[in-house]
């Protein structure tokens, strides 16, 4: 296959990374992955940097001769956000920073930050990539920082760049493992083992659940394209609730308990992507039907 070029993919072993980098190497390009983690035992062909974005070096080093980044380390969860804070600055923004300027430095093609949905906060949904940041808690916070570093990356070094704001992922390999995982590995996790589900509020908080796979095909729509300097929403334009996803649950694990607790102000009640200029711009759309998504995820960890 020719080569189509040299990707630089920061927190590729983690959850979306992982996805990513295969994709990217199935699609002919080459892949460098900066990581603080240790190396997923599956990478081959992969060039392998364990290091941390806060060291400055290390990400020339890693830039160097590379035609895109793909930025999506960072420390990712919003719980957590209010109780380590200078955790979150430091791998959110410094890190952004430091890769953003290595980038710069070495001249990169392009530049992919990897936002997220939460950033638009209470704004009324659907939500659309021109609609006044809102973010209610530190790590919307953070995120919304890197998109402006991007934005004067562009203005001050002529950085080319896109944002791509992921809704909620989920897929294979979602981290799920500790209390800190995302709900719907957590839940399927904890119906497992035949523990109760903690659900806040009334359950009525809607996502938009985007499967990993579609994630990473927009990932790279978004370095194929000539478009930069935009920002795009990656969601389905579709959100379903927590009760639903209980429900879902429940075909597989009939009984399942579900205890309530209060609501929590720092998450948005609706999350729903308006990603119709994805569609317009990068000839990007999501491929997987979020019941039929969740359903099968259910079924591979119940194996019906
Ligand atoms: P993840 O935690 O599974 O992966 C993040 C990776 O980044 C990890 O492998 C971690 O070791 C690495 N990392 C973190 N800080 C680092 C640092 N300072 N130096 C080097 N490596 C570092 O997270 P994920 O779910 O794959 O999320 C990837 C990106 O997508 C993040 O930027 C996140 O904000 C964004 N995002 C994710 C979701 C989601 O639902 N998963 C939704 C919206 C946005």
């Amino acid at each position: 296959m020719k080569l189509k070029g040299k990707v630089l993919v920061t927190g590729g072993a983690g959850f979306v990374g992982r996805e990513t980098v295969k994709q990217l190497q199935l699609n002919g390009y080459e892949v460098t992955v900066l990581d603080k983690a240790d190396k997923p035992e599956d990478f081959q062909n992969v060039k392998y940097i364990r290091g941390d974005l806060q060291n400055a070096a290390k990400c020339v080093v890693a830039c160097a001769g590379q035609d895109y980044v793909i930025h999506l380390a960072a420390k990712p969860r919003i719980p957590e956000s209010f109780i380590n804070p200078d955790d979150y600055f430091d791998d959110n923004v410094t890190g952004t920073k430091n890769i953003l300027t290595a980038a710069s430095a070495v001249g990169v093609r392009k530049f992919v930050y990897c936002s997220s949905s939460s950033i638009y906060g209470n704004n009324p949904a659907p939500h659309k990539p021109y609609h006044k940041p809102d973010p209610l808690n530190y790590y919307a916070m953070t995120k919304l920082f890197g998109e402006h570093l991007c934005k004067q990356y562009k203005n001050m070094f002529n950085l080319e760049y896109n944002i791509l704001r992921f809704f909620t992922v989920y897929g294979p390999e979602q981290p799920g493992c500790d209390d800190k995982g995302l709900m719907i590995a957590k839940f399927g996790r904890l119906a497992s083992e035949g523990k109760p589900l903690t659900v806040h509020g009334d359950g009525e908080m809607r996502r938009d659940y985007i499967h990993v796979t579609d994630v990473a095909k927009a990932i790279i729509a978004s370095i194929e394209s000539r478009v930069k300097s935009e920002i795009f929403n990656v969601g389905t334009g579709n959100n379903i609730s927590v009760n639903a996803i209980v429900d879902i649950l429940r075909d597989f694990v009939p009984d399942l308990t579900v205890e309530n607790e209060n609501a929590t102000k720092e998450y948005a009640k609706e999350t729903l992507a308006d990603a119709s200029k994805a569609k317009k711009l990068l000839g990007w759309s999501a491929t997987v039907d979020q019941p039929t998504g969740i359903r099968e995820y259910y079924g591979s960890i119940f194996n019906k």
